[in-house]
């Protein structure tokens, strides 16, 4: 395709797998001239095509006129008072998206968005007063994971970073994306993250679940259960209408997990809402027999959230049902002081200033 044919800018780079790269560059160059951009973008993890020295200088100016890396820029970064760090990150056409760095001790977590913005709408999610924009692209979704390990200096392959797509969308509605985005993350010739490390979570696209099982190469599966019936979850969360609860479950109960794996539920508490001793219950005769675990996490409110956090022992009398039957945790929130934490990513830097107005 290079270099001459091609008037209008092709790329972005990063995104691309060794065989899109080849396209690129077609037959004119030496076959592993595309191993060695694949190298420099995904193993070295240059910021910048000059950075390649190892290409020919005519092939990099080629690259320079004709292509662009696809990196995002940092709009904003918000820093949280238990060290967590909100990104708001620039893409290409001038949309934002969020992510998160979570630092703890021996681990660190990011978070990345896969769609800007999000259309299913659960009633409890601050991104659901966006809508959907648009779907991000492999390149912009990993290029996420990069820009901020770059920023905060992270080790990729130390076995202490973990990412989760549990940002901004809803990643099982942009599915080959994520599945493009989780084949570069975990190539071992590229950035090379285990599989182990990387969890996807959805609210419930029941025909999605499936068609992830099926692929090679996948994030580990968590869900967005947030409901203990189907009455519930479909006023909490409209997508339950399309598709049921018992579908659900029952795609659930059909995922192949691999021998290391677990299921993980998600489950929103909302007070006096869905976190009686009754739900509890109920979520346990939901997700009977099925090997899993739970993770509980107490609402972390917003402006235009119309539901309340229920009282730490209402969280913890809710854990101690579900954990007679399988592991269950509850998840602290992060960085609620800068709205870092789940369900609070919503948008542009200004909004931050004027949250607390908005939605009133
Ligand atoms: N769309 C996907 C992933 C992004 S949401 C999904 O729904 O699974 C990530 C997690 O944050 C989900 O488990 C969601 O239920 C939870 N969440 C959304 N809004 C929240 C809020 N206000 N407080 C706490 N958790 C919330
Ligand atoms: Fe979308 Fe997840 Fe928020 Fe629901 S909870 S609106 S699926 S981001």
């Amino acid at each position: 395709m290079l270099p001459t044919q091609c008037q209008t800018p092709v790329g972005p780079l990063v995104g691309m797998e060794l065989p899109d790269l080849r396209n690129l560059l077609g037959p004119d160059q030496p076959a592993y001239r595309a191993r060695q951009l694949y190298d420099a973008l995904y193993r070295q993890q240059v910021a910048n095509l000059s950075e390649i020295s190892v290409l020919p200088k005519s092939l990099q100016n080629q690259l320079v006129t004709h292509t662009s890396m696809g990196l995002p820029a940092v709009e904003r970064r918000f820093d949280s008072a238990d060290g967590t760090r909100r990104y708001l990150l620039r893409l290409e056409d001038n949309r934002t998206v969020e992510a998160v760095l979570m630092p703890e001790e021996g681990r660190d977590t990011i978070c990345i968005s896969s769609q800007v913005g999000c259309p299913v709408d659960c009633k409890f999610c601050l991104t659901a007063l966006m809508g959907l924009e648009r779907n991000l692209t492999a390149g912009e979704i990993i290029g996420q994971v990069l820009y901020i390990v770059r920023d905060a200096g992270l080790e990729l392959k130390s076995n202490r970073l973990n990412i989760v797509l549990m940002g901004m969308g809803e990643p099982l509605l942009n599915l080959e994306q994520v599945l493009k985005a989780t084949r570069l993350l975990t190539d071992p010739s590229g950035i090379g993250l285990s599989q182990k490390r990387i969890t996807v979570s959805t609210s419930g696209i029941v025909p999605k679940i499936a068609e992830l099982g099926q692929a090679e190469v996948r994030p580990k599966l968590a869900i967005s259960l947030n409901a203990s019936s189907e009455a519930q979850r479909r006023e909490l969360m409209p997508i339950t209408r399309k598709y049921s609860l018992a579908a659900l479950m029952e795609a659930c109960r059909a995922y192949s997990l691999r021998p290391w794996e677990k299921l993980t539920f998600e489950y929103v508490l909302l007070g006096d809402v869905n976190d009686s001793d009754t739900d509890a219950r109920r979520v346990v005769r939901l997700i009977a027999n099925l090997n899993c675990k739970v993770n509980l996490i107490a609402l972390n409110p917003g402006p235009g959230i119309p539901f309340e956090t229920p009282a730490p022992e209402r969280v913890t009398a809710f854990q101690h049902i579900v954990r007679q039957s399988v592991p269950c945790f509850i998840r602290k929130p992060r960085g609620l002081d800068i709205y870092a934490a789940c369900g609070q990513l919503k948008r542009v830097a200004p909004d931050l200033l004027s949250l607390a107005t908005e939605h009133q």
